[in-house]
């Protein structure tokens, strides 16, 4: 399912390819979150022109609505959202700590109240499996206990244990062959813990492997030595991932960690804020200085906003509340984190990572772009 490419001789990143049912996904590569089912903004056409191979769905918002069984009736979430490239579902763990009220974890499962209507629900791992082999993702995740951090060693302790035992019950619940099951590792910051998950969790035959519980509250050094350490500690030839992180510099470090796989709303999320993506840093649209800026975003951005509208136009709509600005922006902000990922892969293709990684954190992405084509 996975094959690596290329490896960086000075760190750890490596170039790989995942194939899926619906296609190859070039890695490291970064997935534009769409839990509801949509890219918020952005149409199919509109992914495949940022370069978009898999983007990501999530079990537990499409499980609340529009409920599993519309879904089934579309003939799975493809087919549903018009995605004919590859899709990875994550299971919800985390979203079922940070939405529903009145969340109790139990060994059986989880019992929630919907954040959306307040209905009661009980999830098991079994019935996330059921749930995401209806929703007919490429890659599906086991259903992880997954705490907000700080929490207590002890709390910690236990979402680990849980986490472990439900990855054996997702794995023995799961029926469709065509999908892929990665597990996710928690543990908090400890890093004893977080070596427990691991231990229990390469013991059992998983193609892949995702990084869970972080950038849940905790520092930023926090979640990028734990995430190294972690991606140090799994199995060299399966998939990493990273879940929900992060900004570019970080998703650069976390390459060089060894991760394949990240995914983060920020992007998007950004985009309908009105702040933009740069080779010279983030760019607030809002700013007046921009009212008479007739430059694109950035140039040299092939991204259908930069090819087309300034900065003044897109200010003028992000001020007239203009659903267009909110598209076009989220469409630059892809465009960049997929270029960005263009480029950390050309670069290990090439031989030239370190000068990637270290332009890139001196003169931003159109430099360390600019650096990989001159021949040398
Ligand atoms: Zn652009």
């Amino acid at each position: 399912m996975f094959e690596i490419l290329d490896r960086d001789p000075h760190s750890a990143a490596r170039r790989g390819r995942l194939r899926t049912a619906h296609g190859p996904v070039e890695t490291p590569a970064f997935m534009p979150v769409g839990s509801h089912g949509s890219v918020k903004g952005l149409d199919p056409r509109d992914l495949e022109e940022v370069g978009a191979g898999m983007i990501l769905g999530n079990a537990y918002h499409l499980y609340l609505r529009p409920g599993v069984e519309v879904i089934r009736e579309a003939g799975g979430l493809h087919r549903f959202m018009h995605w004919e490239g590859a899709l990875l579902t994550d299971s919800g763990g985390f979203q079922v700590h940070s939405l529903a009220a009145l969340c109790k974890v139990r060994e059986e499962g989880v019992e929630f109240r919907s954040h959306i209507d307040g209905s009661r629900h009980f999830l098991t791992p079994e019935r996330m499996i059921e749930v995401q082999e209806v929703l007919g993702a490429d890659i599906i995740m086991t259903l992880d206990d997954c705490p907000g951090l700080p929490a207590s060693r002890e709390r910690i302790g236990a979402a680990v244990r849980r986490t472990i035992d439900w990855a054996r019950r997702c794995l023995e619940a799961k029926k469709r062959p065509d999908q892929a099951l990665f597990a996710i590792v928690q543990g908090g910051l400890e890093p004893d813990l977080r070596e427990e998950c691991v231990a229990a969790l390469v013991a059992m035959p998983f193609p892949g492997f995702a990084i869970g519980g972080l950038s849940v509250g905790e520092s930023r050094e926090g979640t990028r030595e734990t995430a190294a350490s972690v991606a140090a500690s799994l199995p060299d030839l399966a998939p990493r991932y990273l879940m929900g992180v992060g900004k570019p510099g970080e998703l650069v470090e976390m390459a060089a960690a060894g991760i394949d796989m990240f995914d983060c709303v920020l992007p998007t999320r950004n985009g309908r804020n009105g702040t933009l993506f740069t080779s010279e840093g983030t760019l607030n649209i809002k700013r007046s200085e921009f009212r008479h800026d007739e430059r694109p975003i950035e140039e040299g951005c092939p991204c259908h906003a930069c090819s087309h509208f300034s900065r003044a136009y897109l200010r003028h709509l992000y001020q007239s509340r203009e659903l267009l600005g909110l598209r076009l922006n989220s469409i630059h902000n892809l465009m960049y984190y997929l270029r960005l990922m263009e480029g950390i892969r050309i670069s290990l293709k090439t031989n030239r990572f370190r000068e990637f990684r270290e332009v890139f954190h001196r003169s931003g992405l159109r430099e360390a772009r600019a650096g990989l084509s001159e021949s040398g």
